[in-house]
């Protein structure tokens, strides 16, 4: 069997601060690229040399027209900040693809929650899930007006887009599962997807248990190896018989059905 995940010196095409903390790199990453499916992540070495020693989780944000990786991510500690700092040119030590994705559904009406940095790997699901035919709602929420992340991206896709914010700044004044309930009923979605903070996450989760909608979320666990070996970044799930184990986030995850996670854990 091919094995997809590789080990790539990607080039960096091109990076871009779109808010004072985000940036978008996209990185030129044929192999990765052409394996990668909505909801894996690439694992980056953010040094060029062992310190810091982890590399770094990033979602795979979208695959672009000339099949450039483009990431999308926050600078917050060392490892993004070394990111925030490479320039067209540069070299970075890319992991990828890893981790199991979102599924993807056809001929569907299809709803996704994303709650602020939780567009991140619900993008490409859009893009996705409208080549197979699908009916895409983009519910999409942030603090504020400032906040909402890929609005033209996303303004330019054939979605049905549906804004919320916190202090009503754009859309529905409260968060964006409050907003996604206001459209929920029975029947009104045949799949649902999240990504975002996790009580937001856990709230979409009770929300379509209640109406028997299936659903998937993407988690995030502080990772180490990032292929399945360390054990580092273990959740607790329910199996079929309702017993609880851990899997790993990295190997099993990021997306789980968000029925089978345990969300008080
Ligand atoms: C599967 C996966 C996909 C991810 N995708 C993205 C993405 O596309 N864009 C993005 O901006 N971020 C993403 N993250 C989070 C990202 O990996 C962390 O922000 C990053 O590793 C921090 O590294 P650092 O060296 O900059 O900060 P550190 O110095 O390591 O940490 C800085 C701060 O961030 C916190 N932190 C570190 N790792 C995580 C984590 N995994 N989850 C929550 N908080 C963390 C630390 O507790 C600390 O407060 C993802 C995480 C996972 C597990």
């Amino acid at each position: 069997m091919k094995l997809l995940t590789e080990i790539l010196e990607a080039v960096v095409l091109a990076s871009s601060q779109i808010r004072p903390d985000i940036y978008l790199l996209s990185l030129e990453a044929p192999t990765i690229s052409r394996d990668a499916r909505p909801g894996q992540f690439v694992h980056i070495r953010c040094s060029h040399t062992y310190d810091p020693l982890l590399r770094r989780p990033l979602s795979i944000h979208d695959i672009g027209s000339k099949g450039e990786l483009v990431l999308l991510f926050q600078a917050k500690g060392r490892g993004t900040a070394w990111l925030a700092g490479q320039q067209a040119g540069n070299r970075i030590n890319v992991l990828g693809p890893v981790g199991q994705g979102f599924s993807i559904v056809a001929n569907k009406k299809v709803a996704i929650v994303a709650g602020g940095l939780g567009v991140v790997p619900l993008l490409f699901l859009a893009r996705k899930l409208l080549e197979s035919d699908n009916e895409v709602n983009f519910f999409l929420g942030a603090q504020d007006c400032d906040k909402l992340l890929r609005l033209e991206a996303l303004r330019r896709m054939e979605v049905n887009l549906f804004l919320a914010t916190d202090d009503g700044s754009a859309g529905f004044k409260g968060t964006v599962t409050d907003l996604w309930k206001k459209h929920l009923r029975p029947g009104a979605f045949d799949w649902a997807y999240a990504c975002g903070p996790q009580a937001e996450m856990a709230e979409f989760a009770r929300l379509a248990e209640r109406v028997a909608l299936p659903a998937e979320v993407s988690l995030e666990e502080r990772m180490a190896c990032g292929i399945g070996l360390c054990r580092g970044c273990v959740t607790a799930v329910c199996d079929a018989s309702g017993h609880k184990k851990y899997e790993n986030v990295c190997s099993c995850g990021p997306v789980f059905n968000a029925a089978a996670v345990c969300w008080e854990d």
